[in-house]
């Protein structure tokens, strides 16, 4: 892995993309500073070699550009956080940033504005790409999160850097701990996927059959193949035009010789609402009029049992309508079982912002072996997919250990 630890900053001007794409309230003040946190130690072993910084990130979706999106609130937090002074530019390919930027000493931090105030950022922009290249002499992708984008930022940029592109320590903690269940996974296995709808999660619940012994479905998407299995659903939320992949899957899944367990009892609720009213039924014999809206105590039970006996657990999506207090019941009791496992000595992975936000919710989050910091980034590389991110610089690994083959010869 083309790792920083390996690498010293010293006199280099390093741009390092961030998921700096925080929570604001509405008074643009963060509400979650995490995501700021977990790039601080790439950011300091840059600066602790004695290097200068460039910090460059998005933050929402702004169209065009939009005052509310700027990034000017994050940078005292950031400041603090770094215990330095942090430059902020704002008008990006102005004369001032290149001058800020050209003018920069080791030791110094600027943040660049909101790189999505650029349409050319979404677009793989080659001069977008080739102007922010300019500002430095090293790149570093630390921005897992976004690193399923084909943005800029992300990707394009690369090759602009020849061989001085590399992993921040977040990405590389992200792929390391990502690659344990993909590819080093000790049996027993258990993949725990909840959540609204099976379209989302199709890709990885396809992908991980591969790889699991055991498979537990919960959440709004177990209706659709509790409907499929020929269970009365009431009006659970049901993607009927995925009945017939869902049927598949079960299929596979016994070809596979993969323990699938759904959901066995149901809370059900009479509308979508904490204040309807509930009621505990079988979770295939749902009443017309009612949803079900949480796993039962039975089926609390009986995930928590096959959580305690895996020794690698992956964890994606919620039980049941967690942000209602009738319906978190069944979230919060597979949070306690993976983090009771992983005390254990077994090796868990959460990710997922509903699953972060339930773990955080119960102070577990340092109860799992580890949290990932990306929704979407995640799920497609548990898909298997090469997110473009990452593939563009293992090119440039792959390179480098081709040079240096050839050269050998
Ligand atoms: P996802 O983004 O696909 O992981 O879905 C997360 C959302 O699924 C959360 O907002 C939950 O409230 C919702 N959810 C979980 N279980 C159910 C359910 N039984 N019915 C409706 N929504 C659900």
């Amino acid at each position: 892995m083309n790792s920083i630890k390996n690498v010293n900053f010293k006199n280099k001007k390093v741009l390092i993309r961030v998921d700096f794409n925080v929570p604001l309230n509405h008074n643009r003040q963060i509400t979650d500073d995490t995501r700021i946190r977990e790039s601080l130690p790439t950011i300091n072993k840059v600066l602790n070699d004695g290097g200068t910084v460039i910090l460059m990130s998005h933050l929402g979706r702004p169209n065009g550009y939009e005052p509310d999106y700027s990034l000017t609130p994050l940078v005292p937090l950031i400041s603090k956080l770094l215990g330095r002074n942090v430059i902020f530019t704002r008008d990006l390919f102005g004369p001032k940033t290149f001058d800020v930027c050209g003018k920069m000493k080791p030791g110094e931090v600027a943040l660049l504005e909101n790189l999505r105030f650029y349409p050319e950022e979404e677009k793989g922009d080659e001069k977008f790409a080739q102007e922010l290249a300019s500002l430095a002499d090293v790149y570093i992708n630390d921005a897992f999160a976004t690193s399923h984008r084909h943005h800029t930022s992300v990707s394009t940029i690369v090759k602009y850097f020849d061989k001085n592109a590399y992993f921040g320590l977040l990405l590389e903690n992200e792929i390391e701990n990502l690659d344990k269940v993909l590819f080093e996974a000790e049996p027993p296995f258990t993949a725990i996927i909840g959540g609204a709808k099976v379209s989302t999660k199709i890709g990885v619940i396809e992908n991980m059959l591969n790889k699991v012994d055991n498979m537990i479905i919960g959440g709004g998407m177990a209706f659709t193949f509790i409907k499929a299995l020929g269970g009365k659903t009431g009006e659970s939320i049901v993607e009927d035009e995925k009945i017939e992949l869902a049927r598949n899957m079960i299929q596979e899944v016994m070809l596979k010789g993969v323990n699938l367990y759904l959901p066995t009892d149901a809370v059900i609720a009479s509308g979508f609402s904490n204040e309807a009213n509930i009621k505990l039924v079988s979770a295939e014999s749902i009443p017309d009029g009612w949803m079900g809206l949480d796993i039962g105590p039975k089926t609390r039970r009986r995930f928590a049992e096959i959580i305690n006996h895996s020794q690698t657990i992956l964890w994606n999506g919620p039980m049941g309508v967690f942000e209602m207090d009738n319906f978190r019941q069944g979230t919060k009791s597979i949070a306690i079982a993976v983090a009771s496992a992983t005390i254990s000595g077994s090796f868990s992975l959460v990710g997922g912002g509903d699953s972060v936000a339930a773990i955080n919710q119960y102070n577990l989050s340092d109860q799992m072996s580890y949290v990932s910091t990306g929704g979407g980034a995640m799920l497609e590389y548990l898909e298997g997919k090469e997110l473009p991110g990452i593939a563009a610089i293992r090119k440039i690994v792959n390179s480098n250990v081709k040079s240096k083959v050839n050269k050998k010869k």
